[in-house]
């Protein structure tokens, strides 16, 4: 038998179910199929946010009733089905969910239990409404409700499966029922005292795994909205391929740290019977999809793939009467542990000055409480401070199973971050030496996990992205000139260059996608707003775009005074404005200590020697160990013509005239 888990997605829309059908339909011919699905897509959110407004007395939960109920009615009427003992059970559930809501309203209260009891509903309908469509497709089908089958040991979400017993009601049902498909409600499960639980948001992955180990299965496939465990999250990096191939160590670290597309429990139960796990994607089955398997593959990469989690908090505990003294680190993450606090990483500096971990945003504060009280004591003493809290913060995981066996992975990672202004707040490696943790601020999020995707998996190509005041006669060449280069750059240099943002006196235009330089004219005449020098630099930072490169071409003093706001956030400035490098000698040297301290070049090639590479030519010889004793030039583009052609028989000032 062969269970196959489809995703809120894979049943979002009756257009969608039909294509679930197709492919279960397909399968089924030629074995028995266990199909483990999903609430419809958004569902559970919603089931969420009404129990949440309800407990708050908002009368709004109403209303989110309303379109849960009109979402799974118009299921079941465009989908045809007519069977009145089914449309009843749907009807009934949808009764019993509004009584549930009704009664958090008046009692202003939704415990775990309560919760658990609401979250149910998703689940209950839409794989009522699957098995029932599929019969209407002439499928032999069956419904077993997961709660005859997978029992937890307490009452509340995340909770422990009883394997035992779990295994037992599996494999004993599906030995005497051998339908062509059997639909299974994922994400839901019972207490051994028959009261309702789930098995964690995300959980319907992990209820596909217990079955499919129960009943040895060759394989479970999850089926869901994209082709496979990528690289990175694919919405946010669009570089990221599929993994073909995966371990089920890596695949666990990457999900971990927030790779969705799998539910990290999901991976145990099936890896400790060897059953690879294949994820396909509902839209696009002729994909391939990934295997996570425990065979790991000659010439794999390095590095599998960059995960992030998001709403992380940073928590320190800092102070000297640590130093030395054992159990401090017992007390406090037992003291987590009794709030059911889950931590996520954790690094402590060798001084044992203080130890750092992070949980995320929503427990931070009930961390505090908690510890804060635990340590009162000491606190009091003065020798503890009370607990450091920082929020808006996120994790980036590397992860590869190969990184052990490899030096330099860290380097490069802290070396790309650093280069592109990513501020890393902490840092954990695995002791596995799977994956390589760091704590990031929220809004650098995007731009590091593309740098990084860049550093890691893409063929080095460098992504520069510019940024360019003064469009007059030499900017617009320079534009011309870089679109018609672009083919020979990425060819031979590897470099892509997108021109983000581009101003002139009046207005300025910027455009994430890229501006299409053939059009650039045009586009800054029509879809541009007003231009001020501060606008631009602050748009230029807010969009924090990895390898941002300030180019100016002005001649204006104001223009050139702002380098400095722009080294500083590590954006590398070209001038061919001649105002910074002919100012004070102070302030010259000022931006070429920001240059090196920030790593960000400053470079000016074209304001000396009217456009030849001087400089450059003299840094190269100097770096080769010439030594320069003066220079002697005619450094003015128009002097030089003058020289040049005054010659015997002609008159100086046809010259000048000329
Ligand atoms: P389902 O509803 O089918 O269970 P999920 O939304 O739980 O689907 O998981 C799939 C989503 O996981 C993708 O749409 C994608 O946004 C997200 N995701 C995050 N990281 C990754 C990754 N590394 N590879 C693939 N998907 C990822
Ligand atoms: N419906 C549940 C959730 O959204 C379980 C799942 O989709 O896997 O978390
Ligand atoms: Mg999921």
């Amino acid at each position: 038998m062969r269970v196959l888990k489809f995703g809120g997605t894979s049943v979002g829309s009756v257009q969608n179910i039909r294509k679930v059908i197709k492919i279960v339909s397909n399968l089924s011919n030629k074995q028995a199929v266990i199909v483990v699905v999903s609430a419809i897509g958004g569902i559970t959110d919603q089931l969420v946010l009404a129990g949440n407004l309800a407990k708050e007395n908002d009368e709004e939960f109403k209303n989110i009733f309303k379109s849960i109920k009109k979402k799974h009615i118009s299921f079941t009427t465009i989908l045809g089905i007519t069977d009145k003992s089914v449309l009843i059970r749907i009807n009934n559930y949808l009764k019993e969910l509004e009584q549930i809501l009704n009664g958090i309203f008046l009692i202003n209260e939704l415990s775990k239990s309560t919760l658990d009891k609401l979250l149910v509903f998703g689940e209950l309908c839409s794989s009522i409404i699957l098995s029932e469509a599929m019969k209407i497709e002439g499928l032999n089908t069956k419904f077993k409700d997961a709660r005859e089958l997978i029992i937890t040991s307490n009452k509340y979400t995340n909770t422990l499966v009883d394997y035992t017993i779990s295994n037992k009601n599996i494999s004993k049902y599906f030995k005497n029922n051998k339908e062509a498909i059997t639909v299974v409600p994922g994400f839901i499960a019972a207490t051994a005292d028959g009261d309702v639980s789930t098995l964690g948001r995300g959980g319907s992955d992990f209820s596909a795994a217990i079955i499919a180990a129960a009943i040895n299965s060759s394989a479970l496939e999850i089926w869901t909205d994209v082709s496979g465990m990528f690289t990175a999250n694919p919405k946010k990096v669009k570089q990221a391929k599929a993994i073909e191939f995966i371990s089920y160590e890596e695949a666990m670290e990457l999900s971990h740290f927030g790779a969705k597309v799998i539910y990290p429990p999901t991976i145990i139960p099936v890896m400790q019977k060897n059953i690879p796990i294949h994820i396909k994607n509902t839209f696009q089955p002729n994909l391939a999809g990934t295997i996570i398997s425990s065979s790991a593959k000659q010439n794999e990469p390095i590095i599998k793939g960059i995960s992030n989690i998001e709403h992380i908090s940073l928590l320190t505990l800092e102070g000297n009467g640590m130093i030395g003294i054992p159990g401090f680190s017992k007390r406090l993450f037992e003291t987590l542990s009794q709030q059911s606090i889950n931590v996520i990483l954790i690094t402590q500096a060798s001084s044992e000055h203080s130890i750092c971990f992070s949980v995320s945003e929503e427990e931070a504060q009930k961390a505090k409480r908690s510890i804060d009280m635990a340590f009162e004591n000491e606190i009091s003493l003065g020798i503890i401070n009370p607990l450091l809290v920082e929020t808006s913060l996120s994790i980036i995981a590397l992860v590869g199973e190969q990184m052990k066996s490899h030096q330099g992975i860290s380097g490069k990672m802290f070396s790309t971050l650093g280069n592109n202004n990513v501020n890393i707040r902490a840092i954990a490696q695995g002791a596995s030496e799977r994956n390589i943790s760091v704590v990031i601020s929220k809004k650098d999020v995007k731009k590091a996990l593309n740098v990084l995707h860049e550093r890691f998996f893409e063929d080095q190509k460098k992504q520069l992205h510019l940024f360019v005041i003064g469009v007059g006669n030499v900017g617009a060449r320079l534009l011309n000139q870089i679109e018609q280069q672009l083919p020979y750059l990425n060819k031979k240099l590897n470099i892509n260059i997108r021109v983000i943002g581009i101003a002139n006196s009046r207005k300025m235009l910027f455009l994430e996608q890229a501006i299409d330089l053939s059009n650039w004219k045009e586009l800054l005449e029509k879809e541009s707003v007003d231009y001020t020098l501060n606008a631009f630099k602050e748009k230029v930072v807010q969009l924090n775009l990895r390898n941002s490169i300030f180019v100016d071409i002005t001649a204006n003093e104001e223009v050139a005074n702002s380098y400095d706001a722009y080294l500083k956030n590590n954006i590398p400035v070209v001038a061919c404005n001649k105002i910074a490098c002919s100012s004070t000698y102070q302030n010259y040297n000022h931006l070429k200590l920001l240059s090196s301290d920030y790593d960000a070049p400053f470079l000016f090639e074209t304001t000396v020697g009217a456009g030849l590479p001087v400089i450059d030519t003299l840094a190269n010889l100097m770096a080769s160990g010439d030594e320069i004793t003066s220079i002697e030039a005619v450094l003015s583009g128009s002097l030089n013509f003058i020289f040049n052609n005054f010659k015997s028989g002609t008159d100086f000032h046809d010259i000048v005239k000329q």
